[in-house]
């Protein structure tokens, strides 16, 4: 399930400190490290998928679960409103091959 040289799993299983927002059995949520808004979470499947454009059968549940996390988050944070972005691939300006939702607000 992990992969070794993954930053993202590292994380994930906790190699590296970072601050969870939310955790549960499918996904993560962590601040950006370089954030791009004044809030700027990223939401992180704790199954390494490489990315959108490798999503297996059964993964659409992952990737759904990603979007209420987003919704829940936003809800929690009282975010009054925000933008979503997925990364797909180097010419989609992927840089880490772990898929992942960026979520992005002027609020918070
Ligand atoms: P991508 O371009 O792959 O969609 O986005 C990767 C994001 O991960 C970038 O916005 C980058 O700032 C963030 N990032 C890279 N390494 C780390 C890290 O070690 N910790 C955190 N919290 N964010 C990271
Ligand atoms: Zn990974």
């Amino acid at each position: 399930m992990f992969v070794n040289d993954c930053i993202f799993c590292k994380i994930i299983e906790k190699q590296i400190p970072c601050e969870f927002l939310h955790e549960d059995e499918l996904a993560v949520i962590f601040r950006d490290i370089h954030p791009k808004a004044k809030t700027h979470l990223l939401i992180v499947p704790k199954k390494h998928i490489h990315s959108i454009a490798q999503m297996e059968e059964g993964d659409e549940k992952i990737v759904g679960h990603l979007m209420r996390m987003a919704q829940k988050i936003g809800d929690k944070l009282g975010l009054s409103g925000y933008n979503l972005q997925i990364n797909v691939g180097k010419d989609g300006g992927q840089e880490i091959f772990h898929l992942h939702v960026h979520l992005m607000s002027k609020s918070g």
